[in-house]
């Protein structure tokens, strides 16, 4: 089974692990830079993406292994922390580049801050329900990015090489395919 670590800093982790272990992985949080030598995978979770950045930045090592870890490592990133993922933020906010794609945070509008929809998806098994809270949206991606799901023609779950990213909260709920294509491609 893969050792998959949760970056446990801040905001809704726990969700990610009790949907991993179901799925067989075995999981551990991530709160130094020592936690992330022999994992196979990292999940960035959601929450407050300006809070994560303001704890790696008072823990610089932390925040210089994860930097290096995103190049080389299979990471899943949902909300805050396709936020930490993406390679441009607006309003501005440093980030660890490793999708190329452009995110503004909270801009679904103020009636649909925080939602549940449905995102059309080429995963096996039909539409995928979609928890949005205070989500980022996708405003830009390159070519090298493949978008997995979309609401209305705007991504929501996106996939370069081994790094994917979700807008929404694919850990809430009962479905677990997200978690499932993201650990096949180990
Ligand atoms: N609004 C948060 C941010 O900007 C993201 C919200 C979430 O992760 N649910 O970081």
């Amino acid at each position: 089974a893969p050792t998959i670590g949760i970056l446990a800093l801040q905001g809704a982790y726990e969700a990610h692990a009790r949907m991993l272990s179901q799925l067989g992985a075995d999981c551990l949080w991530v709160r130094t830079a020592a936690d992330l030598q022999g994992i196979d995978g990292l999940v960035l979770p959601g929450g407050e993406s300006s809070t994560m950045l303001h704890h790696l930045q008072q823990t610089p090592q932390l925040y210089a292994a994860l930097q290096e870890f995103v190049t080389t490592k299979p990471c899943l990133g949902t909300c805050a922390g396709l936020i930490l993922l993406a390679q441009a933020v607006l309003p501005q906010q440093p980030s660890l580049g490793a999708l190329a794609v452009t995110v503004q945070r909270n801009a679904y509008g103020r009636q649909r801050d925080s939602h549940i929809t449905s995102a059309q998806t080429n995963l096996a098994g039909g539409p995928l329900e979609a928890v949005f809270i205070r989500a980022p949206r996708i405003t830009a991606l390159s070519p090298e990015v493949q978008v997995l799901a979309d609401c209305d023609g705007t991504p929501v779950l996106v996939q370069q090489g081994q790094v994917m990213g979700c807008s929404f909260h694919p850990e809430l709920g009962a479905d677990s395919r997200v978690h499932a294509y993201w650990l096949n491609g180990f």
